[in-house]
């Protein structure tokens, strides 16, 4: 086995240098400000991008971060104090925070195996006990789809609205439509180990102009139109620089190639895993995940601990990462309600068993060759 001096890291951004012509010509044109042409191009190709699979037309808003998105997505959905949404519960925190920044109450609905995502009977169910829920804020993890024909066809259904979390699954596709044009508002985000990466932003996707309208008003502070500075409800500064969305621009223009070196990285750990008692993170078949992170279980009653994969890794300069700890389990969500089908919460079984593994796109095959090895003196 050959040693590495050189950290293989989990995931960092890969830059094709002609991000620092559309820099460039920001600075050219003195346009070094949180609006601008870049800005504007970034929204139009992105709506582009999605829409080019034939789906309904959408509006991009482009903001400082992910959350920001998140946020004015829940605001948008007219989250009050009080309003219960039910929530993936394994997920980043960052999918479940906006609905508090609004007063709301989360309620967490449990993951599904096949898609590791939130499972239509968990939220049927927490519709049961919830009638009066209006919002539903789902998360794409690792860049696979969730069962979206089921999900959208139960909040029809109940009449609420759908916010969905796309920060990891932008490329990522379920039935031919793209991850992100499913919700009524929907979420991107290009923080530094995303797909594509902008080094930190994000995106709010809106079905129609007026909504992006009003999360444009918000995302600038509340003005009024008035002569002088006039304020009538809260505002926030959340809009992405002129100079950062030249870099997204140039991004957007690889995502399709990231997404098929991400693919090939997650199939040959699927390989090299044959013949160990490990599974891949799964995905339906009528979807195309865009293999964000590439992620295993060890499958069940075996001796071996992730933790105990991560630390042998983490020995040979290899970053590893645990699954997303369940919100259900987090201190601060101490008390909230979680709905399952069965007894047990699938997502605190997969966090048990689970692990993120090296899934740069910079990776050569025989850094992967050498992560393989590690991971398999564990077994
Ligand atoms: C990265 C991420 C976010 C937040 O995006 P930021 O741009 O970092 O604010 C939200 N949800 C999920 C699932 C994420 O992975």
């Amino acid at each position: 086995m050959k040693s590495y001096h050189q950290n293989i890291p989990l995931a960092t951004p890969t830059m094709h240098g002609d991000e620092m012509t559309y820099i460039q010509e920001a600075f050219d044109r003195n346009w070094v400000a949180p609006l601008g042409f870049n800005c504007d191009g970034f929204e139009t190709e992105m709506n582009a991008y999605l829409n080019g699979t034939g789906n309904t037309d959408f509006f991009a808003l482009c903001l400082n971060a992910g959350t920001a998105a998140l946020h004015l997505a829940v605001k948008l959905a007219g989250i009050k104090p009080g309003d219960t949404v039910l929530c993936s519960d394994m997920t980043f925190i960052a999918t479940v925070n906006p609905v508090a920044y609004e007063g709301g109450k989360q309620v967490f609905v449990d993951s599904e195996r096949e898609t590791w995502n939130m499972d239509p009977r968990a939220l049927e169910k927490a519709f049961q006990k919830y009638p009066d829920a209006k919002v539903v804020v789902m998360a794409h993890l690792y860049g696979t789809p969730g069962k979206m024909n089921e999900i959208v066809e139960i909040c029809k259904r109940h009449n609420a609205l759908l916010i969905e979390d796309a920060a990891e699954a932008l490329g990522s596709e379920y039935r031919g439509k793209k991850c992100g044009t499913f919700g009524q508002y929907n979420a991107l985000s290009f923080n530094g180990n995303k797909i594509i990466t902008t080094s930190g932003g994000g995106m709010l996707l809106c079905e129609n102009a007026d909504d992006r309208k009003r999360a444009l008003f918000w995302a600038t502070q509340a003005r009024e139109p008035a002569p002088w500075y006039q304020h009538e409800e809260m505002g926030y500064n959340y809009r992405m620089s002129n100079v950062v969305a030249g870099i997204g621009r140039a991004q957007l223009t690889h995502l399709d190639e990231h997404r098929e070196r991400k693919e090939k990285i997650y199939r040959r750990y699927q390989e090299a895993f044959s013949d160990l008692p490990v599974s891949m993170n799964p995905y339906v078949a009528d979807s195309k995940p865009n293999f964000w992170l590439s992620c295993m279980t060890v499958n069940p009653g075996m001796g071996v601990k992730p933790i105990e994969i991560l630390n042998r890794l983490k020995e040979h300069r290899i970053e590893s990462r645990p699954i997303w700890k369940p919100m259900h389990m987090q201190p601060i969500f101490d008390g909230y309600d979680l709905i399952t089908v069965g007894e047990r919460s699938v997502g605190e079984d997969i966090f048990a068993r689970g692990l993120c593994l090296p899934s740069d796109i910079k990776m050569t095959e025989e850094e992967q060759a050498y992560v393989v090895d590690i991971i398999k003196s564990c077994f």
